[in-house]
């Protein structure tokens, strides 16, 4: 068995595309690393032990997906999966070159955006959730008592938005990622000032 076998041997594919930034969804589909795209067409399948694009059509095995991140020859490559992942194989350390170098440090600055976008999304459910009881206080508490009693802002409010975010909690608990990138392009401001107050 060759080192590339045995390397292949010891590894997941998904774990080496998580691992070196790639954010696979689901359906362990992301966005190619190759190619820019704005919808997913970069597919991993942990079945095959193999990654495809089908938009710029390059494709292979764990070896050559890290290859081509890192833009290493080889046996390179090999050297990196087995520091990466204490593979514990006679080869020599790897001295990262400086493409890596750049490229770590990319996947790093990524990986902050990436989990800021998802505290915005769990601020927004949570707060959101917590507008809609708040609404649903007030439209108890505040309902006017008698016929002559002018109505409390608060129960204003309350009539006039309790339906709509009732409707955008239901809506965030189901959405995907496509679904929460429209909620945050057509009410991201919106919500945040609302439930800034
Ligand atoms: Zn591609």
């Amino acid at each position: 068995m060759n080192i590339f076998e045995e390397i292949k041997n010891k590894l997941d594919i998904i774990e080496v595309a998580e691992f070196y930034g790639l954010q696979l969804d689901k359906h362990s589909k992301c966005c190619c690393p190759f190619h820019t795209e704005k919808t997913a067409s970069f597919s991993v399948s942990k079945q095959k032990q193999m990654f495809y694009c089908f938009g710029c059509g390059v494709g292979g095995d764990l070896i050559s997906l890290t290859e081509k991140l890192f833009n290493l020859s080889p046996i390179q490559t090999a050297e990196r999966l087995n520091s990466d992942f204490n593979l514990g194989l006679n080869l020599k350390p790897h001295k990262p070159t400086r493409t890596e170098i750049t490229a770590t440090a990319k996947t790093k600055r990524k990986r902050i955006v990436v989990n800021a976008w998802q505290e915005w999304k769990d601020n927004t459910l949570k707060n959101s959730i917590l507008y809609v009881k708040l609404l649903e206080y007030w439209q108890k508490q505040y309902a006017p008592k008698g016929i002559n009693e002018e109505f409390n802002p608060l129960f204003i409010e309350s009539c006039q938005q309790l339906e709509y975010w009732s409707y955008a909690v239901e809506l965030m608990l189901t959405a995907d990622e496509e679904m929460w990138q429209e909620i945050y392009m057509k009410a991201g401001k919106e919500i945040e000032q609302r439930i800034r107050k």
